[in-house]
């Protein structure tokens, strides 16, 4: 959108900081309209599934679980290991992808619908502050009282429930990467688990700190995925836009004059209220166009909304829509862009899909025992080799008698002290085993073996390994 150079000044500064290089406090006006509400309630039913879910729980494992010490992890109830990293970083690749895709399409919907940073500070920390220190204006007059009996008795309530809901978020978030079971064991004994309590205070502490005080300045200079919208976005990008053709016209934007006939004038619907500017939480007018720091929170739209209502002007001024859209009036376009995204993500979901439905309850391997050659028995005319094994139960069932059986060639398993293995749920066994096989059986090469690991008769797992022998042996 071109603008002249007089209104070209939003480009040279951010609007959070001050000209001699100060944080600028933002005041944004309590939003109200239809997409809030909507907002709220997405908001608000995320923000419940994050609360439950370190304690869902599905066949007794967590539902969600990141527990990178002990190397444990759980997505939807199921156990992965690290032996499984391929399947977790083809999710987090299918996660990018989606999240790219979902920008060149609709900009930084995820921003403002589902991003945690938006939710927590725009549906909880701004709310209570709305509610003990009252709107946009209340706040600016409380702001410059000097700091009397009142100001103090705000402030300090106010940030004592800050304090209170920053720790409880960083006791969820422990709970997963701990377990909730942890959690709540930690919890019950908080005398013999000081360091727990010192790593969720300085937690606390962060989320404070971004809640009560760094606030958009998350959005608008750190989060790297608000960087990447530059590259991101096209003018087909589906975004939180105003109609500047409808909003300037000929005449450009003026104040509502009840008497005034605004056809004849050639202004455009805007009315100059400055609403759209006092709701926004980044302090941007989005009438100057796309910008970084836009969160797509809407509230724009709805205080806009509000406005044309008022003066009998039809609704939508600020509205998702596309720079293609707004210029030519056009339907949303599935570009190219678009198409190649969606083909990348389509092969991605297919290729973990496969994974995940091949993926063994166990998982098997096998290790010959480092410098052990092998044994010649001339007394039975055998050749013996010793293993290690690895076994990891990947599945929430147990399994008592794991057997295993060669499967490529003729000959004998066993295993010292024990013939089969029991195998508990997310267990981790390991052992030694030994493979014995006739001398007819030997090629005078290296032998590729088969072995097979079998619930009473179901095989469940099979792993290769080497078997070595003699050059000659006649
Ligand atoms: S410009 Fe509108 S949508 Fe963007 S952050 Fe500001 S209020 Fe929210
Ligand atoms: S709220 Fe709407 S009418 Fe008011 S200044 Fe913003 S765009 Fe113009």
């Amino acid at each position: 959108m071109q603008q002249p150079p007089e209104k070209e000044s939003f480009r040279d500064a951010i609007s959070t900081v001050t000209p001699t290089g100060k944080r600028m406090w933002l005041y944004p006006k309590k939003p109200k309209g239809t997409y809030y509400k909507k907002r709220k309630a997405v908001g608000y039913f995320l923000v419940f599934l994050l609360f439950i879910g370190p304690f869902l729980k599905v066949n007794g494992k967590q539902f969600f679980l990141f527990n990178v010490i002990e190397r444990k992890f759980h997505v939807f109830g199921t156990p992965f290991y690290t032996q499984d990293f391929h399947l977790l970083a083809i999710m987090m690749l299918i996660g990018i992808v989606f999240v790219c895709l979902f920008t060149v399409g609709f900009g930084r919907l995820f921003c403002g619908w589902v991003c945690p940073q938006t939710i927590f500070l725009e549906l909880i920390f701004r709310p209570i502050e709305y509610w003990i220190e009252g709107d946009r204006g209340a706040q600016i007059k409380l702001q410059k009282m000097p700091w009397n009996a009142e100001k103090i008795k705000r402030k300090t309530l106010k940030w004592s429930i800050f304090f209170l809901i920053s720790f409880l978020i960083s006791n969820v978030f422990l709970a997963y990467f701990i377990g909730s079971n942890t959690l709540i064991a930690y919890v019950r004994s908080p005398k013999e688990n000081i360091q727990t309590l010192v790593f969720l205070l300085c937690f606390t502490a962060v989320f404070y700190f971004v809640f009560a005080w760094f606030r958009e300045q998350v959005c608008v200079i750190a989060c790297p995925y608000g960087r990447l919208q530059g590259v991101l976005l096209d003018k087909h990008s589906i975004v939180v836009a105003y109609d500047y053709k409808r909003g300037e016209k000929e005449a450009g934007r003026g104040k509502f004059n009840k008497r005034e006939d605004r056809v004849q004038s050639q202004k455009g619907d805007c009315i100059d209220c400055d609403q759209c500017v006092d709701v926004c939480p980044t302090g941007i007018d989005i009438r100057n166009g796309t910008q970084l720091e836009c969160v797509n929170c809407t509230a724009c739209m709805d205080a806009c909304d509000h406005m044309m209502e008022a003066v009998g002007l039809p609704k939508n001024l600020i509205r998702y829509a596309s720079e293609y859209q707004i210029e030519t009036k056009q339907k949303f376009q599935f570009t190219n862009r678009l198409k190649g995204y969606s083909l990348v993500l389509t092969l991605l979901v297919g290729l973990f899909t496969v994974l995940i439905s091949t993926r063994t309850t166990i998982e098997a391997t096998l290790l010959r025992i480092p410098g052990q050659l092998f044994t010649l028995n001339e007394t039975d005319n055998t050749i013996r080799n010793v293993y290690t094994f690895k076994l990891i139960n990947k599945s929430t069932q147990d399994f008592e008698q794991l057997e295993m059986r060669l499967l490529s060639h003729q000959g004998k398993i066993y295993m010292p002290n024990q013939t089969h293995i029991g195998l508990k749920a997310e267990e981790l066994q390991d052992g030694t085993f030994f493979i014995e096989l006739q001398k007819k059986s030997w090629n005078g090469k290296k032998l590729k073996l088969e072995i097979g690991f079998f619930d009473q008769d179901e095989l469940i797992e099979k792993a290769s390994t080497l078997f070595l022998g003699p050059r000659t042996y006649q």
